[in-house]
């Protein structure tokens, strides 16, 4: 039986993981849990997996929380320190870290001190931390598994290799839902038209990410940290269709790639189960019902963010942070209806403009340097 603390489980990782948790009751139980603002959601969670502890991110939402759990036998916390006392709850054995942005860093940070095995799905904590991150993962001997369906699938198509066999990482990107859409129209878009992804059902930040492709940059520098991989040796390829999830070459120009019908449960699973796989209904695949599987080169003209995330990485030290952080202040003001679409690559190029990158030592310094990111971003909000 596998314990299992879920940070963010009304998220749409979250329930995902959930839903795989509860097909399987003889393998995992929650040890803790922790949510944001959906506390009905959250008190159904809580009745339905039983918990020992619960945290809410506002401790104002404990004493509604507690009214919504009468009668259940669950600690409710709330706050950083609830978050920390999930994250390292002593019964679990792995943290899935479902929270989304920089606010996942500091509890799955915890979790490795604590020696958990931590599933990763806020790659977030990668982009802002990532050296720091592996040098801890590999200080406190925890596993790391991926949860990111194009991280998992380079996870599971380098298994049983040599790393360095490896010349080149392939992550596919969908486009998401502009990938047709000329760049002088880009400007006149809705955050109806950028929440509407044509492959994938993801929470509202993420969803926006993949529309201006940061999420494919943040995953580039999710890849850079996770498989210790030179930037130089990650490519980008549009893949409409989200049916190859990622792939991996080697020298001998073999290629391996893993395909699936894109769901989240499937990477969610093998992440939980590892090196088991159990089943997840995810829909077989059935490469006969498609016409064709495209791969093209992504217009870094049109996808700004994209070669944003590639030059901060290639910049090093604070600069990903602080591109993070101004782009969760962009894409939270986008979403709010306060800026236009491509100003959400124009507040994050000002942004990283505006820094000089120096080094990070600790958690505490990337936290600092996310702050500072956020700080600026606003002020550029501000004149918009
Ligand atoms: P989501 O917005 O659906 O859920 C986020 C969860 O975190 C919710 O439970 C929310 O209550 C909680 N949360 C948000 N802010 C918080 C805070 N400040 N403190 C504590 N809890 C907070 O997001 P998601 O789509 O599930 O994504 C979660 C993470 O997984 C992100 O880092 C995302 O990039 C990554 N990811 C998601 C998908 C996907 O399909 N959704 C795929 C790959 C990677
Ligand atoms: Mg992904």
């Amino acid at each position: 039986m596998k314990s299992l603390s879920i940070l963010g489980s009304t998220g749409s990782i979250g329930v995902s993981t959930l839903e795989i948790i509860a097909a399987y009751p003889d393998r995992f139980r929650v040890a803790a849990m922790t949510a944001g603002r959906n506390l009905e959601l959250f008190a159904r969670q809580i009745r339905q997996f039983s918990p020992r502890i619960a945290s809410v991110a506002s401790m104002e939402d404990v004493p509604r929380l507690q009214e919504l759990c009468a009668g259940i036998n669950v600690e409710i916390m709330g706050g950083a320190d609830g978050l920390t006392a999930a994250a390292t709850a002593d019964e679990a054995g792995m943290v899935v870290a479902a929270i989304v942005g920089a606010a996942g860093l500091t509890p799955t940070a915890a979790a490795v001190r604590a020696g958990k095995d931590i599933a990763l799905a806020n790659k977030e904590t990668l982009v802002t931390a990532g050296h720091i991150f592996m040098e801890m993962i590999a200080h406190y001997g925890v596993k790391l598994y991926p949860v990111d369906s194009e991280h998992s699938a380079v996870f599971q198509s380098i298994e049983g290799h040599r790393s360095e066999d490896i010349s080149r990482i392939i992550l596919t990107a969908s486009g998401g839902p502009f990938l047709n859409t000329p760049v002088e129209q880009l400007t006149g878009v809705t955050v109806r038209d950028a929440l509407n992804h044509p492959n994938w059902s993801m929470g509202r930040k993420i969803t926006i990410d993949s529309a201006t492709m940061m999420n494919k940059g943040l995953e580039v520098i999710e890849a850079r940290w996770l498989f210790d991989a030179a930037v130089e040796k990650i490519d980008v390829n549009i893949h409409p269709q989200s049916i190859i999830h990622s792939m991996v070459e080697y020298v001998d120009g073999c290629v391996i790639a893993q395909l699936g019908t894109p769901d989240m449960k499937a990477p969610i699973a093998y992440a939980l189960s590892y090196p088991e796989r159990v089943a997840t209904g995810v829909k077989p695949l059935d490469l006969t019902t498609f016409s064709g599987l495209t791969f093209f080169k992504p217009d870094m003209a049109k996808f700004r963010c994209l070669g944003l995330a590639y030059r901060a990485i290639n910049d090093g030290e604070s600069m990903p942070a602080v591109m993070n952080a101004a782009n969760e202040i962009a894409v939270e003001a986008f979403l709010a209806g306060r800026i236009g679409f491509i100003q959400i690559g124009e507040i994050i190029e000002r942004t990283m403009d505006a820094h000089l990158a120096h080094d990070l030592k600790s958690i505490d310094e990337v936290l600092l340097a996310d702050n500072w990111g956020r700080n600026k971003a606003r002020e550029f909000l501000e004149a918009v």
